[in-house]
């Protein structure tokens, strides 16, 4: 199997399970909370993560909370970020959002907040300037992704932190595309950024949320002390050892240069066939993700690839699950049948060179066929 849907989710990389045999074979931990020697382990592995994520951002230890992943981390930041607001019920935020954050925004709306949406061109192209009529006296909070997880188009967060921060609006970053694929740091944001293990090598079921400030924060559920009292429930130590080993790869980048040349070797073997187009130029993409629309159905790529031994994807792993067309390409303002004929190419560590020069033969082939 050739794999190019890093942006679903990526298998574990090698050095991540290297660490996490040697943790299951020869290592005894407890609960993280217990006070006995082997408690004490557990927290200092838990312990040594954060160090670790936290520094591969840029960020204080006392900054990062553990989650289940990035779904939790937006929705805890949502919930936290719209109960701190006293009169405002105005929501800055892009259309293009992941549904963890999409579906918490639509809930919000139905509760009486109203969105302001950012505005969004074909190519996933969010104008950089925008933000900076957006942010009146109504507003709460704002929200944007760092990167689209479908398109790979990035956004101009920085942008966002710098009006947000000029303003004294909180802003939520979700950056679990960013980490790891490009240069990302928490500096200059004042409000939240959430991140996933799975997409970096880790594992699924551990992500983390930054807070600029952490005061007033308590997170989804109730009834338990752990994280400082902002995430109730016993830690994951093995996939928080293993978010930990992920963020010294992601510290020891850029790896993510040698991706984008593997990404424009799968767009060269594709360029010239009639009916095929590139979604986001390169400049404005991640290195690592390539989105295309088709002359033929997603979803009879996706087959016929899979059958050819490459794995790739027809809009993200969740729009694709329920073969709707996809929520971000129709808010680009693609008709239904383009959408449906969009599909992602995603490289990252579990494939090389000479897998990413194989795929694009079959790519070709299966394309012309
Ligand atoms: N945000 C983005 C941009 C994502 O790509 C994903 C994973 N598809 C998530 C959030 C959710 O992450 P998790 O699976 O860790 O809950």
């Amino acid at each position: 199997m050739i794999f190019l849907d890093h942006n679903a989710g990526a298998p574990p990389h090698p050095v991540v399970r290297e660490r996490l045999r040697g943790l299951l074979e020869r290592f005894d931990w407890a609960n993280p909370s217990s006070p006995h020697s082997a408690g004490r382990a557990a927290k200092e592995i838990v312990e040594e993560a954060r160090e670790r994520v936290a520094r591969s951002v840029g960020s204080s230890p006392t900054q990062m909370t553990f989650t289940s992943g990035a779904t939790e981390s937006n929705a805890a930041a949502l919930r936290h970020w719209s109960g701190q607001s006293r009169n405002a019920r105005t929501i800055v935020c892009t259309p293009v959002e992941h549904p963890s954050v999409a579906d918490a925004l639509h809930r919000l709306e139905r509760e009486g907040w109203v969105l302001r949406r950012a505005p969004v061109d074909r190519r996933g192209g969010i104008p950089p300037d925008w933000i900076e009529t957006a942010l009146d006296g109504d507003v709460a909070f704002a929200v944007c992704m760092s990167a689209n997880n479908e398109t790979g188009a990035t956004h101009p967060w920085r942008d966002w932190a710098r009006e947000c921060g000029r303003t004294g609006i909180p802003l939520h970053v979700d950056a679990t595309q960013s980490w790891g694929r490009e240069v990302f740091g928490v500096q200059g944001i004042r409000g939240s950024v959430a991140w996933s293990g799975h997409k970096v090598g880790a594992l699924s079921g551990a992500g983390a949320l930054w807070l600029s400030e952490t005061r007033g924060f308590s997170g989804l559920a109730e009834g338990g002390p752990q994280e400082r009292g902002r995430r109730a429930g016993t830690e994951s130590v093995l996939a928080i050892a293993a978010l930990g080993e992920a963020a010294r790869l992601v510290e020891a980048g850029p790896h993510w240069l040698e991706w984008s040349d593997w990404r424009e070797i799968l767009w060269q073997a594709v360029a010239g066939i009639p009916g095929v187009s590139r979604t986001v130029d390169a400049d404005r993409a991640l290195p690592n993700t390539l989105h295309l629309g088709l002359p033929i159905r997603a979803e009879t790529a996706v087959m016929r690839l899979d059958l050819e031994g490459v794995a790739v994807s027809a809009g993200s792993a969740c729009a694709s699950g329920s073969m709707r067309p996809s929520p971000v390409l129709l808010a680009m303002g693609w008709s239904e049948s383009e959408a449906a004929r969009g599909i992602r190419l995603s490289v990252g560590h579990a494939v090389d060179e000479e897998g990413v020069e194989r795929a694009a033969e079959v790519l070709l082939r299966v394309l012309t066929k």
